[in-house]
């Protein structure tokens, strides 16, 4: 089976009604980054941190795989799709998908503040204040936070190194160390990359370009892996 590797971004799940991070105003859901997406925003202002992410997860939970989640999800059928994801949401193993791999962590889990390697289950859209993990510390969304190690990333560059098909979709190519795995890929590998704002992205000229929604592109992405 053709291996393919799909790496997405928060515009995957735009359609599921879940926002991307760079809005036009530089903002992700009214809140500068540092305030809310940093080991120091923690340190400074827990509460706060806690309920943007209590917030986003509670979003998340009520948000439905689109079209381009499950028609990913059914490509497997045909293909060995492996997904690398920025996206902390669930809604690719919701629609379905065997294989994916988080770059940025996941909402619907909870990790010590004191060691990342504890990871916990959520019951419900909420952590509280008091809630701890076995060594006693407070419980901290399992997101990995600007300024902190990707912990899945020399995974993520293997698979990109093994890919004869690298499609990107909906990412501003913007978060690094991210960005950089559409540079692993072999000579050969075929590259696709499916954004509504493509045609603005720089890129190498051998990636085959989809300016298209998620939904729209994930159809296109189909026909070209059936050529
Ligand atoms: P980004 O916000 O930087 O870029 C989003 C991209 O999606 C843009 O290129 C935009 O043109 C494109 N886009 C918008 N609508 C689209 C659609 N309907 N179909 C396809 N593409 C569309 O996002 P990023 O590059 O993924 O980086 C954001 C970071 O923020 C990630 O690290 C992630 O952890 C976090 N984040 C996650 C979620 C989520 O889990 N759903 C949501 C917001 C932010």
């Amino acid at each position: 089976m053709k291996k393919v590797v799909v790496f997405t971004g928060a515009g995957i799940s735009v359609e599921s009604g879940l926002p991307t991070f760079r809005g036009s105003d530089g903002l992700w859901e009214g809140h500068r980054v540092e305030d809310v997406a940093t080991p120091e925003a923690w340190l400074k202002d827990p509460e706060l941190v806690q309920a943007f992410y209590n917030k986003r997860r509670a979003d998340c939970l009520s948000a439905r795989p689109n079209h381009a989640h499950l028609k990913l999800a059914e490509l497997e059928k045909d293909y060995d799709i492996h997904i690398i994801t920025q996206n902390i949401d669930d809604l690719h193993e919701r629609a379905g998908s065997s294989k994916v791999l988080h770059l940025h962590g996941q909402i619907t889990k909870s990790q010590s503040s004191i060691n990342p390697s504890l990871v916990y289950d959520i019951e419900g859209a909420e952590i509280k204040r008091g809630e701890q993990c076995e060594l006693g510390s407070q419980l901290r969304p399992h997101v990995v936070w600007f300024g902190e190690a990707v912990p899945n990333m020399e995974q993520a560059y293997k698979l990109a190194r093994e890919a004869e098909v690298f499609v990107t979709i909906g990412t501003s190519l913007q978060v690094y160390p991210a960005a950089n795995l559409i540079f692993e890929t072999k000579p050969n590998c075929k590259l696709i990359l499916i954004d509504p704002n493509a045609e603005n992205y720089n890129v190498p000229p051998v990636v085959h370009k989809i300016s298209e929604k998620a939904s729209v592109g994930v159809d296109y992405l189909a026909e070209l892996l059936a050529k």
